[in-house]
């Protein structure tokens, strides 16, 4: 048995029900005959008898939200409608008692009865846990196009709903914000009530963010005073030049922008809140009649600008042209005193409050104005009509209706969906893995594929409207450099660099510990200037690196033994290599090339010589040997892995060996002839062969040419970079024919 208000309520909560619905009959005054607040009160002990003691989150009586929604309906919204102020006091009666929606139809009329009948179906659809739904989307606005009266409850329901978050689970809150977001402040927009649209949008910035919140607030309140002496100094000769020109009666008010305006301003421009400069703008209202707005908006906006000098790239006329919402007013942008900028809109009276209360406003004009055709109105109707003619449609996605609710920011976002129907709002460009980062950063990093609409894809795959995208993991699979060429949202760039930091940094500590490790068994010193040398050698840029190819098994020890071998070769032999050498033969078991002997050839697209990191491939004739890095070799290798080897040189005598160089640069006259002094007189080698390709300005050539070993070549290449004009001197490979 339900208990009764009247004995639980203590006396000044009674007192405070009843304040609020004598305010809500006193908003309701100028509408409601004697018989509409007679149906008013019956509608309100309705609900006051139906929900009985039950109380909020909040611990207040639950009675005060459906009057306070009926409030904000008639003062906020402005819709003074006796049926629409009925079913807000009763928009909960149905879902939270037990009220059937018959005994509604019965007691109050149709009228009513299928108002809350909607909007009890929206909050039924709107299911507790989950977020944003593609499909409760499509509901929703379904329902709401109906009747423009169930979205108008709706959005003061929702809006009260936002102003009492507090004492909400985290998760209900986040899901609150995120279905404002998505349904009812694009809503709101399109029906022009821009006032409830911009305080929802600070709501869920004050929920979401209460810092940046509650410090945006702070800087706004200490730059209060300042900012109303500016304003006056602004306004004060627009008033003089008014009062004298204009001939009706005026309005001079100043705004400040909204919390969450100021916050995305900041965050698009990258700027501090001191440097967002039209934190207000100063509006100018006309009570002009109908027939003259026009022009009174014109006139007033040349007296303000034979004051100030406007920004002419920052008018908007609104005027000659409203905005798709109805939206009629003139907007520039003005110099104002000291240099700073200041917008100024002018409208006339029905324009403004067309604009805050949207089309409500029309409704009243419409009855006192003897219904002159109104651009607002046929722009809201289109819209409704487009609206309801895309619902009748089933062959549409949700997508195209948040894309009708979302026009602004519909070119740079795409909307996809998880495979349970989740939607995800991502930016244009957006690639499945910023898609798995989106859901959560362990499924991020180890995604390997993805599923999009069913077809499989690979993770840069740029995601379209209305996919829907499933993510295939892995356990094995790690973040790599290459994924942040392609990943678009700042989040997943953060993971990635942060995972690939780590990696890098404990890779780098393994390969320290081996190293150190091997210089210690061979009595090396880690300062030992021979260290610096095989950073030459290795052509490695920092013992850094040295350590992370040897912790990422990019450099092998044999590299580090080719280098000894080669400090025997050229100064002879010292105790210390030699020791070095044979300590690290020790360790290597690779296979040896010992050249004369064996039989083998060198391969010629990739010209390998002493020291370089070599691989063979077994054929008929022999063991062809490539360079590790030859593309022929590595695709033998992906073809044949079996028949291909590791090797190294081993120790011989020296002979010369045909290798071959890429040259390009200008192609400036005596350029072959500077280039052959350095080959052949300067560092006395033997040139095989030089073939030029002239491309007009431009030459490229191929010198092959005989030297001893790599470190030679090395020497020979750092010789020719003093050559005016060649820009790039490498290491010949031949080109795959593919
Ligand atoms: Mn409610």
């Amino acid at each position: 048995m339900q208990q009764t208000w009247e004995v639980t309520f203590s006396e000044s909560e009674k007192k405070a029900i009843l304040n609020a619905y004598r305010r809500l009959l006193r908003a309701c005054a100028d509408f409601l005959d004697k018989k509409g607040r007679a149906e008013v009160r019956k509608a309100f002990r309705f609900a006051l008898e139906q929900h009985g003691a039950t109380r909020r989150r909040t611990g207040e009586p639950y009675i005060l939200h459906p009057i306070a929604v009926a409030l904000i309906l008639v003062r906020e919204i402005g819709l003074r409608d006796k049926y629409a102020v009925m079913a807000a006091l009763l928009h909960d009666v149905v879902e939270d008692t037990d009220t059937e929606i018959e005994t509604l139809r019965w007691e109050f009329g149709d009228t009513v009865g299928h108002l809350v009948e909607a909007l009890t179906k929206i909050t039924r659809v709107q299911s507790p846990l989950d977020s944003v739904q593609a499909e409760t989307f499509r509901k929703i606005l379904l329902t709401m196009a109906d009747d423009i009266r169930v979205a108008l409850i709706k959005l003061a329901d929702r809006l009260h709903n936002l102003r009492t978050l507090t004492g909400m689970k985290p998760e209900k809150q986040a899901k609150i914000l995120a279905e404002t977001e998505f349904i009812y402040v694009p809503i709101a927009h399109r029906l022009g009530l821009y006032p409830i649209k911009s305080e929802m949008e600070d709501l869920i910035l004050r929920y979401r963010e209460p810092e940046v919140y509650a410090e945006l607030e702070r800087k706004l309140q200490e730059t209060a005073r300042e900012r109303e002496r500016y304003i006056q100094r602004f306004i004060q000769p627009i008033e003089e030049k008014l009062k004298k020109e204009i001939g009706v009666p005026y309005k001079i008010e100043s705004r400040v922008k909204s919390i969450s305006s100021i916050y995305h301003k900041m965050r698009r421009q990258g700027v501090p809140f001191e440097e967002v400069y039209d934190i207000f703008a100063v509006r100018i209202i006309l009570d002009s009649p109908i027939e003259t707005e026009k022009a009174d908006c014109w006139r007033t906006y040349s007296i303000v600008t034979s004051l100030y000098r406007p920004n002419l790239s920052r008018l908007r006329d609104w005027i000659s042209q409203p905005r798709p919402t109805g939206y009629e007013a003139l907007h520039i942008t003005v110099m104002g005193p000291e240099g700073k900028w200041v917008e100024v809109q002018i409208r006339s009276r029905r324009m403004h409050e067309a604009a805050e209360y949207g089309l409500v406003a029309h409704w009243r004009y419409k009855s006192t104005q003897n219904g002159h055709p109104s651009a607002y109105d046929e722009a809201l109707e289109r819209w409704l009509n487009r609206i309801r003619s895309l619902l009748e449609n089933p062959d549409l996605s949700s997508i195209d209706l948040l894309h009708e609710l979302h026009p602004d920011i519909a070119h740079d976002e795409v909307y996809v969906f998880t495979p349970k129907g989740e939607l995800k709002v991502l930016p244009a460009g957006a690639t499945a893995l910023d898609f798995a980062y989106e859901i959560h950063s362990e499924i991020g990093r180890h995604a390997i594929a993805a599923k999009v609409n069913g077809r499989p894809v690979l993770l840069n795959y740029v995601l379209q409207n209305a996919d829907q995208v499933e993510i295939i993991t892995s356990e094995r699979a790690e973040p790599t450099e290459e994924q942040l060429s392609f990943v678009k949202t700042g989040r997943a760039r953060l993971k990635i660099r942060e995972y690939l930091k780590q990696q890098r940094k404990q890779a780098m500590e393994k390969g320290r510990q081996i190293f150190e490790w091997r210089l210690r068994h061979l009595g090396i010193r880690p300062e030992d200037p021979v260290i610096r040398e095989l950073l030459w050698y290795l052509r490695l840029p920092s013992l850094e690196e040295l350590w992370y190819r040897l912790g990422t098994h990019t450099l092998d020890l044999g590299q580090i033994q080719d280098f000894i071998r080669l400090k025997r070769l050229s100064q002879g032999t010292t105790p210390l290599i030699d020791q070095l050498s044979q300590q690290l033969g020790l360790l290597s078991g690779a296979l040896e090339v010992g050249y004369p002997e064996e039989k083998h050839t060198y391969a010629p697209c990739c010209y390998p010589i002493p020291f370089d990191s070599i691989m063979g491939y077994m054929t008929a004739e022999g063991l062809v040997i490539h360079r590790t890095t030859c593309r022929e070799i590595q695709r033998l290798l992906s073809l044949d892995s079996a028949k291909v080897k590791p090797l190294r040189w081993a120790p011989t005598p020296q002979k010369p060996f045909l290798a071959a160089l890429l040259l390009e640069g200008e192609d400036r006259q005596g350029m072959l002839l500077d280039i052959v002094k350095v080959i052949s007189l300067k560092k006395n080698k033997n040139i095989r062969s030089i073939r030029i390709e002239g491309q007009a300005s431009y030459f490229k050539g191929i010198i092959e040419l005989y030297v001893y070993n790599e470190p030679e070549l090395l020497s020979l290449i750092k010789a020719l970079g003093e050559v005016r004009g060649l820009l790039k001197i490498e290491r010949y490979q031949a080109q795959l024919n593919a």
